[in-house]
């Protein structure tokens, strides 16, 4: 897997920073507070869970974090650069430059091959075709997929098409890799080898945030943060950022 530009943590800026954030959607005559005034800031390098009953934010603040949506008041700087108040346009170019996502339901193209999902965010990057094709084969490899780049979704186990569907998140290069329920769809086994899987990248130097229900695989994360209502209920607290990677990856 690759490694992002890792510099020394202690002072810098944080990747995320989130500030008094709420959202507020309108649901025909009655409005849902979904976020009411979370405020937090992620330091480049950490893997952090948000934990949470179903309803209580998680998702909406993870969308959020990841430039899928706008905030109805408060302030997201990711970078250093506010991403508050920006058109959908705007947000999509930040987005495929600095997050790679992964969803509980994988979101794969069914009709196409591995191979054809995991480059597809290089096509809007408008990386040239044979380019996108090695850069994708070398992705699935490291996800452990590379004797099945020719194979459809469907052809696949659930922790397959999560392992493709993580490989499609780094392919960008992304900052920043949130996933929602990444193993909410898996069997014990499977979901073990894909928690695994974002340990891994972790400690390769990527900002991890895994968004679960699950209070134990939470503990996969060095730090949680609750929320509850819409409301950040507690934080264990900025982790250490694990050692320098080494300069030379497989
Ligand atoms: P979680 O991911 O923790 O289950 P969500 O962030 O998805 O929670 O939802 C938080 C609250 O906002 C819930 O009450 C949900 O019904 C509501 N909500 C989420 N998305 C929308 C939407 N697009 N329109 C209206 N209400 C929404
Ligand atoms: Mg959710």
């Amino acid at each position: 897997m690759q490694t992002p530009s890792h510099k020394p943590v202690t002072n810098e800026p944080p990747l995320i920073l989130v500030r008094d954030v709420t959202k507020i959607y309108r649901m025909g005559e009655t409005w849902v507070h979904a976020l009411r005034g979370v405020s937090l800031s992620i330091q480049q390098g950490e893997f952090v869970a948000i934990i949470g009953q179903s309803g209580s934010g998680k998702s909406t603040l993870m969308h959020i974090i990841g430039c899928l949506d706008t905030p109805s008041s408060g302030e997201v700087l990711i970078g250093g650069v506010d991403v508050s108040h920006r058109s959908q346009k705007e947000l999509a170019i930040i987005r495929n430059r600095t997050v790679g996502f992964v969803f509980q339901t994988f979101n794969l193209l069914s009709r196409v091959n591995l191979l054809r999902n995991t480059e597809f965010p290089l096509m809007y990057a408008g990386v040239p075709r044979r380019k996108r094709r090695r850069m994708a084969r070398e992705m699935l490899g490291r996800v452990g997929l590379g004797d099945r780049q020719h194979h459809r979704p469907n052809q696949l186990s659930g922790g397959q098409c999560q392992r493709a569907a993580i490989a499609r998140a780094l392919i960008n290069r992304p900052n920043l890799i949130l996933a929602d329920e990444p193993t909410g769809n898996l069997d014990t086994e499977s979901g073990t080898s894909i928690l695994e899987l974002l340990e891994e990248l972790h400690e390769r130097g990527h900002t991890l945030v895994l968004v679960t229900h699950d209070t134990q695989i939470a503990q996969a994360a060095q730090r949680q943060i609750r929320i509850r209502d819409g409301q950040l209920v507690s934080d264990t607290g900025r982790s250490h950022p694990p050692p320098l990677p080494t300069p030379e990856h497989p």
